[in-house]
């Protein structure tokens, strides 16, 4: 593919059928019309559970030197040059990103120091961010801390974004407990001091919020109302976090 032009999951996941290793797993009574071209994802979706691999390719999919081998052929022979070197650093990212959720997730005591591991500069920053925002918008199930709200398109986009509750900046802190998943609006309004969370879990909303030309609309409905938190409760957010978010960061 040439650079900068975007590509469709929903293609190579159906096309690659016709190489043999892979065969796709119909849904119980989906309506499959033979020879009938899936071109969108949702589409894809209705129909398929997935696809199931070859065992020998499966098997060789274990090892890591094979993947990587299987990944360098793919890489070098379908992408131009400039795309497989991002490529490749973007595989790095993931790994290692996912590897930093998980460390995050067991909530090890020595956390501080898996961070400094991760290292620093931007690759260092990449894996951080990744693996941070893995780690809380599972925890969250995707869901707005504070007003509640879910929406996904069908290649997984999300509304929500993983903010911390004492900027990393300044804390060093990626605990889960330093987190909370929240949507474009409700990070704004928290960043900018006028939505915080009480010593109850509840949400605080600024006066400040009701003054001025402001018309706020549903996010006032929200004040007081519990948030939304991860089902397990060494997870939730640290009351020590949110102390420090009220003090400094809400407006009176
Ligand atoms: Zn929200």
């Amino acid at each position: 593919m040439p650079l900068g032009s975007k590509g469709l999951i929903a293609y190579p996941f159906y096309h690659l059928e016709s190489d043999g290793f892979w065969q796709l797993l119909a849904k119980p009574g989906a309506e499959i019309v033979p020879g009938k071209v899936i071109s969108s994802l949702s589409r894809l979706r209705d129909l398929y559970l997935g696809a199931s691999l070859d065992e020998e390719l499966w098997a060789l999919l274990l090892q890591r030197e094979s993947r990587e081998r299987l990944r360098a052929v793919l890489i070098g022979s379908y992408f131009a040059p400039e795309i497989g070197v991002m490529l490749a650093e973007q595989g790095r990212v993931n790994y290692e990103a996912k590897r930093y959720s998980d460390k995050l997730l067991e909530a090890a005591e020595e956390l501080g120091d898996y961070a400094k591991k991760v290292g620093g500069g931007e690759h260092g920053r990449r894996v951080r961010d990744q693996g941070f925002r893995k780690a809380i918008v599972g925890l969250y199930q995707h869901r707005c801390a504070l007003c509640g709200l879910r929406m996904l398109t069908p290649e997984g986009h999300t509304a929500v974004d993983a903010a911390h509750i004492h900027p990393w900046s300044e804390s060093g802190n990626d605990h889960p407990t330093n987190g909370l998943a929240l949507c474009r609006l409700c990070h704004w309004g928290f960043d900018e001091g006028l939505m915080s969370v009480g010593r109850k879990y509840e949400v605080l909303i600024s006066s400040q919020v009701r003054g001025g030309n402001n018309f706020p609309g549903h996010v006032l409905t929200l004040s007081e109302r519990g948030i939304f938190r991860p089902e397990e409760g060494r997870f939730w957010p640290s009351q020590e976090c949110l102390a420090w978010h009220r003090g400094k960061v809400l407006r009176r």
